[in-house]
């Protein structure tokens, strides 16, 4: 590849609205270009480090046997209303008639369709187990569409599911799945850790996340340096000191009573102005008193690693829902101009007692569902909201740790959820008929580029790691345009690495060499060969390795040698 042919667009400065470095380097390097909120344009070398990804993603399923396929987009919404998910996935859901008036949605996922794949297809256990994947482009309509590619609405996921007759065979698939996870985000250079998790809206029950560590991931990660403990905060295993407490839900229910507060005692109490800096707030009690736990935007882990829970000057009573409307001073559905993404109401003792969700749009946080004491599937919740550095680990080896994640991945034990909805059985060895087992995998393709260079950057730009580099090797000439004996010798080596199997770009634009050395860097192509006239006359060209930033003369005859 010619640079000079390319369509490569860099940027000294990102757009004002990137928060993140990942998607400012990405903007700047001209990897992607946005469309509109959470969709953007891939460009030629964004894309082309995409399908990079995906070349390590397929030899890893293709590896235990899953088999690629490709599914629609566009889904009808009878599928959704069989599974029960067409209420249940909410906004989420991007709906849509067509000419006939009739419902579809633009997938967000693949469990419906698969299902009713398989179920047409398959009918004896003598076709089971079957592990299919894809990689497709997915639509979510986030509340927040936010960190470029990281959560967009429109991204590439490789989406896997498999069946089986019975659960022994999905535990073995799913264990090689999570083997093949683990595979994946090595062989990319990531720094990961596998964590147990929730299961969100995909349902089911055993499930892990692989969370690439990063200061701006939007999950909290608990682990462990001294054993294999790790989970996600949203929901781990349960901790050893606090596994005894009655989790009833009459219990829950038991503590709530009613008392008043404004939003200016509320604020009082606080000593911070809700309107600005608060972003949620946990009420936890305490031996029977209430203590505040303040999370503030993206303070939220380090206020939980100082264990900042501030004891109420006067006991504050546990709320109704009506009470804690009343409170926050919102009208019904509404939650006024205060920043929350959410409040949890919770006892140490007890566990959940109301969480109530808030979502954002443009004019405003609304509330958008309240779980009052009943439907809480794990009062955990709380308790891990609670949880501190150096409290020890459930198996009690090690200390506890915490830490922010980006999920990259997810599988899930689905079990029979969709069998039994979707109505997918299969003829057993006694002609018998039986709900199959099914597990289903993501992988967030787009997600782990942004993830990527989140943690591999510096102040001159990207550092990509080599498998994942748009290009593997950069051929600098200074003064290709005007110096004969650097472009013929910089055009020679070009051909020579092209022939030796390197995905090699020819920096030939007409620029000065400061220029384009400073786009090598923000790039982040991870190594670079400079052809100058200097070098050339002992024979030499400059080998540069961008992630050390170390430069070596090398001799012409064995530059090809030294990278192949
Ligand atoms: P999150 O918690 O970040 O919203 P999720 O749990 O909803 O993700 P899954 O349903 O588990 O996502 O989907 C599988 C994978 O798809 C995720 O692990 C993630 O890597 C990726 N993914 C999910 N939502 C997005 C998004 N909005 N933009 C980019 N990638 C995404
Ligand atoms: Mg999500
Ligand atoms: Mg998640
Ligand atoms: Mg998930």
């Amino acid at each position: 590849m010619r640079a000079s042919k390319y369509y490569i667009v860099t940027a000294k400065e990102a757009p004002s609205e990137a928060e993140l470095i990942s998607h400012k380097l990405m903007l700047r390097a001209g990897l992607i270009k946005r469309l509109s909120s959470g969709i953007y344009t891939w460009l030629p070398m964004g894309l082309k480090i995409v399908r990079k990804i995906e070349r390590v993603v397929r030899e890893e399923m293709n590896a235990i046997g899953s088999m690629e396929m490709l599914m629609p987009a566009v889904q009808p919404a009878e599928i959704w209303q069989e599974s029960g998910r067409w209420e249940f996935y909410g906004k989420e859901l991007l709906r849509m008639k067509d000419r006939h008036e009739r419902d579809f949605c633009l997938g967000p996922t693949h469990e419906e369709v698969v299902t009713d794949t398989i179920r047409k297809d398959v009918k004896s256990y003598k076709q089971l187990p079957l592990s299919v994947y894809q990689i497709q482009t997915k639509f979510r309509d986030e509340v927040r569409p936010r960190f470029g590619v990281m959560r967009a609405r429109e991204f590439v996921m490789k989406d896997a599911y498999s069946f089986h007759a019975d659960y022994d065979s999905l535990v073995v698939h799913y264990n090689q799945m999570y083997q093949a996870y683990c595979n994946v985000f090595n062989r990319l250079g990531l720094k990961f850790r596998p964590v147990a998790a929730d299961t969100g809206s995909i349902g089911g029950t055993g499930s892990h996340e692989f969370q690439v560590l990063a200061d701006s991931g939007e999950d909290i990660v608990v682990y462990s340096d001294e054993c294999d403990y790790a989970a996600n905060l949203e929901l781990a295993e349960s901790l050893p000191s606090r596994s005894e407490r009655p989790q009833s839900k009459a219990s829950m229910l038991k503590v709530a009573t009613p008392t008043q507060k404004t939003c200016e005692e509320v604020t009082e109490m606080l000593g911070v102005d809700l309107a600005t800096s608060v972003k949620s707030l946990v009420f936890l009690g305490v031996d029977n008193k209430p203590v505040l736990l303040l999370i503030r935007g993206d303070d939220t882990l380090n206020e939980i690693k100082a264990g900042k829970l501030k004891q109420l000057k006067e006991p504050l009573e546990f709320a109704s829902q009506e009470m804690i409307k009343e409170a926050f001073n919102c009208q019904p559905g509404f939650i006024g101009p205060v920043g929350f993404d959410g409040v949890v109401i919770a006892d140490r003792e007890v566990g959940l007692l109301a969480d109530f969700v808030c979502g954002a749009n443009e004019d405003g946080y609304h509330l958008t569902g309240v779980n009052f004491g009943v439907d809480c599937k794990e009062p955990l919740i709380a308790d891990i909201r609670n949880v501190r550095e150096g409290d020890p680990t459930p198996d009690g080896k090690g200390k506890i740790k915490l830490c922010r994640g980006i999920e990259v991945g997810h599988v899930f034990q689905l079990r029979t959820k969709y069998s039994e909805a979707m109505n997918v059985t299969y003829l057993d060895q006694n002609g018998k008929s039986q709900l199959m087992e099914m597990g289903c995998y993501g992988i967030g393709v787009t997600r782990i580029l942004g993830a990527s260079i989140e943690q591999n950057n510096d102040e001159s730009g990207i550092v990509f790691p080599l498998n994942m580099a748009p290009f593997e090797l950069i051929i600098t000439p200074a003064n290709y345009n005007k110096s004969e004996v650097v472009r013929l010798e910089a055009d020679r080596l070009y051909d020579k690495f092209k022939a030796a199997g390197i995905d090699v770009i020819l920096d030939d634009r007409n620029e000065r060499i400061g220029f384009l050395l400073a786009d090598s860097e923000l790039l982040g192509i991870p190594y670079r060969v400079v052809v100058g006239e200097k070098t050339l006359l002992e024979g030499k060209v400059e080998l540069y390795n961008r992630k050390t930033r170390e430069t070596e003369l090398v001799e012409l005859d064995m530059i090809v040698q030294n990278l192949v």
